[in-house]
């Protein structure tokens, strides 16, 4: 499509005196906003009739790609399906018009969905008590971590200031470990893509804080060895902590609760189905064993017979503080009629279901994509690029061929500890008939990298914008529009 309310900024569509509104005839009298309050010049926003504007976005919103359109295969990210159910509940005015300051008998209601929620990710994890505050996952990892420093110093074990990751582990864990302060010290994968025991042995001692885990890992791959790592991080005193960013093959298999797990994150936007990407809004609950409870961040709802109360004050020496209010209700909310849809008995079928749909499409194209580590994988699985690479034909070509056919890509470049990294991901809500068609289309771009590798080396070809130079757009973003003087 190319046309004028397509390709433009909402800016040049401007025309001066253009509107698209009118207000309601004052009734209130004549107000001045004093002088030094006001702008000196008007505001430089655009001047459109409403049908520009509705017709500019709803064509912009085409533009992009999003689980609503197709697959969306996206590695670590889990791109699942949203249920409309879960905008419905999360529009209801008794909960969108809630107020943060408004008094706890007025939102009994909203007060025992938190605590409910808060419930059932225990029931799920098997962890004593959660918070529901944390705003991200990467929020909830730093919230985690100062739980367990504040542990820590509350039993005057100060020297332990070092947390130990895996390679493998998401970028977001170091960075957590940093910004709160710790020293971070990297543990090897064995050849099989899981932590390396041994390395780790050697590693552990009183200046251990916590060793942070993620299972599956970022190669999709269930970590065996856990009661064997937990035992010597508990011996040499340090804790443990669970990225559960991506829980859900676990779902209805296993819990890290009964793990030996001492405090974990959940992702609810990848785990529990609510839209997510583009940085935002998510939320990445944290639970703690029992012993730990004391250190959770306030505020926290507390339920004293049939009533809620928040809690803004624990009382403690250490106290750990992620933010005023009870995070991002609404995701909360969407993810919780999620888990109340699915039920106890069938919140068990997602780990089974997300585990076979990526098994079924790594065995089906094992024999046209490199297959580095030939496992049982769970939820994910990494390929390393075509198996050919005669060709030229790389992941990003394969991936940009991908949108061609209509597909997202996969997670690409990621881990790192392959270089031509292509991971996917279904998730538990893809039909066969899907994983077949998908399977189908990277079966055809391997046969096009053999007979016209430029089609494929120059993909896309059937998306609004062709391919762009990532490294321009890396190094030298255009992020505002600057308006021309007319
Ligand atoms: C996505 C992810 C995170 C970070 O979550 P954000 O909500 O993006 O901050 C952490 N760990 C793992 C394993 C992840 O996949």
């Amino acid at each position: 499509m190319n046309n004028r309310l397509y390709g433009n900024l909402i800016f040049e569509l401007s025309k001066p005196g253009r509107r698209g509104y009118s207000l309601p005839k004052n009734e209130f009298g004549h107000h001045e906003v004093p002088t030094e309050m006001r702008r000196s010049e008007d505001a430089k926003l655009p001047e459109c009739d409403e049908l520009t504007v509705v017709r500019h976005y709803t064509n912009l919103s085409a533009n992009n790609f999003g689980v609503n359109n197709g697959f969306y295969p996206l590695g670590s990210c889990t791109m699942k399906y949203n249920p409309i159910i879960n905008e419905e509940i999360a529009a209801l005015p008794q909960f969108a018009a809630l107020h943060p300051l408004q008094p706890e008998d007025t939102c009994q209601g909203a007060l025992q969905v938190y605590y409910d929620m808060q419930k059932a990710l225990s029931a799920i994890t098997g962890l004593e008590e959660f918070t529901l505050n944390p705003f991200a996952g990467a929020h909830g990892e730093l919230t985690g971590l100062m739980i367990i420093r504040a542990y820590h110093q509350s039993r005057g074990d100060l020297k332990r200031t070092k947390v130990i990751v895996p390679d493998s582990a998401h970028g977001t864990n170091p960075a957590s470990a940093a910004v709160c302060g710790l020293e971070i010290v990297e543990v090897k994968s064995t050849a099989q893509g899981v932590v390396d025991v041994n390395d780790l042995r050697g590693l552990l001692d009183d200046t251990v804080a916590a060793v942070m885990m993620t299972n599956p890992n970022t190669l999709g791959l269930f970590e065996r060895e856990i009661p064997e790592i937990q035992k010597l991080v508990h011996e040499c005193g340090g804790l443990m902590y669970y990225d559960g960013a991506n829980l859900n093959p676990m779902l209805g298999v296993c819990r890290p609760g009964d793990m030996g797990f001492d405090v974990m994150h959940i992702n609810l936007h990848k785990t529990f189905s609510t839209p997510h990407g583009g940085g935002g809004p998510g939320s990445g609950p944290v639970g703690v064993r029992k012993g730990l409870e004391q250190f959770l961040p306030v505020p926290k709802v507390e339920k004293v017979g049939d009533r809620y109360h928040i809690v803004t004050s624990n009382d403690q020496d250490f106290n750990v503080h992620v933010g005023e209010f009870f995070g991002n209700y609404a995701v909360m909310l969407r993810a919780y009629t999620y888990i109340l849809t699915l039920g106890k008995e069938h919140i068990r079928m997602v780990g089974p279901l997300a585990t076979l749909n990526a098994n079924y499409i790594k065995e089906a194209l094992k024999d046209v994509y490199e297959l580095p580590i030939p496992t049982v994988c769970k939820h994910e699985f990494v390929f390393n690029g075509l198996k050919d690479k005669s060709t030229g034909v790389t992941t990003m070509d394969v991936a940009k061929r991908l949108l061609d056919y209509g597909y997202h890509a996969p997670t690409i470049y990621f881990p790192l500890l392959f270089h031509e990294a292509m991971m996917i991901e279904p998730t538990e809500n893809e039909s066969k008939e899907t994983l077949d068609e998908f399977i189908a289309v990277l079966r055809k771009i391997a046969e096009e990298a053999k007979a016209t590798p430029e089609e494929v080396k120059t993909a896309p070809h059937n998306t609004p914008t062709g391919r762009v130079d990532d490294v321009l757009a890396a190094k030298q973003p255009i992020l505002t529009w600057k308006q021309l003087s007319n």
